[in-house]
């Protein structure tokens, strides 16, 4: 195993097993390890499906280090950086890339404090400068982008939001054990109740209608959700919605909200702010409803009806039903 090999880290099992958005940053890390000449390696800690070691193989991986620990099931925070920083120490890694998920927030920039090393968070795009890589990140609530310029070791956060197109073949790697010693971490943070909501996850629907601040009242929301429910997809929302309590968190689309990728997405009453787009932009095909013909959210949308939601909704409800 080489030093300085580009190193994906994940932790925690989202859709199929696997861990949420690995392909995503398989991807990044693939095209990094491909222009630095150097390899991508995997550290996934906890439990993983058996799946992770096909997506290894067709991503190009050398190695799938996995490391199992009563504390990485599920991990904690306080694990998570243990086990990365351990890893790091031993590894050598020439960067460490993760997927920025809500846990993400808090364990890149504790790991690289733990190392004495640059993080970068909100990262969109990378390139290899030398022997220092470059990263373009969302800067200001996605209003700006920033370029950093760092030196080997650093722990690099990515939002994954791209489609990542399809993976060579590959031979499916064997996950190769790690051991990293965690006896002495005593987690800081106690998860007293999870957030729990009903019904499938917004991040793994096919279709999704969402709703904004154009709709006028919470009440007209009940006409998303019966679009989204006869074209047989999930509801969604921008976050003033989320803010002034007309649906809760889970529906919320964006940078501070769901990153999706559906095939389809209807945004209706939605302006198309960088920070909404952040969450949808990966859609296979954008639909926008707005009254303005100057919104943001045509330059996105492949079709456009400009014209009142509230007119338009009702018809869209009637023809879709009658599918
Ligand atoms: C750090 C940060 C993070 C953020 N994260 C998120 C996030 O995760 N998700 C998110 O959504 N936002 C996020 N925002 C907020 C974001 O900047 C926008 O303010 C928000 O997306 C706007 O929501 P909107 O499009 O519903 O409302 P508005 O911007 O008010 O747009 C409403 C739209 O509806 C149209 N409209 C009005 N009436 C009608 C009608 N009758 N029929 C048809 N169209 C109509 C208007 O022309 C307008 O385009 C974030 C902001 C910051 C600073």
């Amino acid at each position: 195993m080489s030093d300085n090999a580009i190193v994906v880290c994940t932790w925690s099992a989202g859709r199929d097993g696997l861990p949420e958005g690995c392909e995503e940053i398989l991807h990044i890390g693939r095209g990094l390890a491909a222009a630095m000449g150097t390899e991508l390696n995997w550290l996934a800690l906890g439990p993983l499906a058996a799946s992770a070691g096909e997506i290894a193989g067709r991503y190009g991986v050398a190695h799938l280090h996995h490391a199992e620990d009563a504390k990485l099931d599920p991990a904690g925070a306080d694990a998570c950086v243990a086990a990365i920083a351990a890893y790091a120490e031993t590894h050598a890694p020439g960067a460490l890339l993760v997927h920025q998920t809500l846990d993400a927030r808090v364990v890149a920039p504790r790991v690289a404090g733990r190392l004495g090393r640059a993080v970068v968070m909100n990262g969109i795009s990378i390139e290899a400068v030398g022997e220092n890589v470059q990263v373009t990140a969302s800067a200001y609530g996605g209003d700006t982008r920033a370029v950093y310029e760092v030196g080997g070791g650093s722990v690099l956060s990515f939002i994954a939001n791209a489609a990542v197109p399809e993976p060579a073949e590959g031979a499916a790697l064997t996950a190769e054990s790690v051991s990293l010693d965690l006896s002495g971490v005593e987690e800081r943070v106690r998860v007293v109740e999870p957030a729990r909501f009903e019904g499938p996850r917004l991040d793994d629907a096919d279709i999704i209608v969402s709703g904004g601040r154009g709709l006028g009242s919470a009440d007209n929301y009940k006409l998303i959700e019966e679009l989204a429910g006869a074209l047989g997809g999930q509801a969604g929302a921008s976050r003033p919605l989320v803010d002034d309590g007309w649906v809760d968190s889970s529906h919320q689309v964006g940078l501070t909200g769901r990153i999706t990728r559906p095939n389809l997405y209807v945004a209706i009453g939605i302006s198309g702010a960088s920070q909404h787009m952040a969450g949808c932009s990966a859609a296979g095909t954008i639909v926008a409803i707005n009254r303005d013909a100057e919104a943001a959210i045509f330059q996105y949308a492949r079709y456009g009806i400009c014209g009142d939601a509230l007119e338009i909704l009702p018809e869209l409800i009637r023809a879709a039903g009658a599918r």
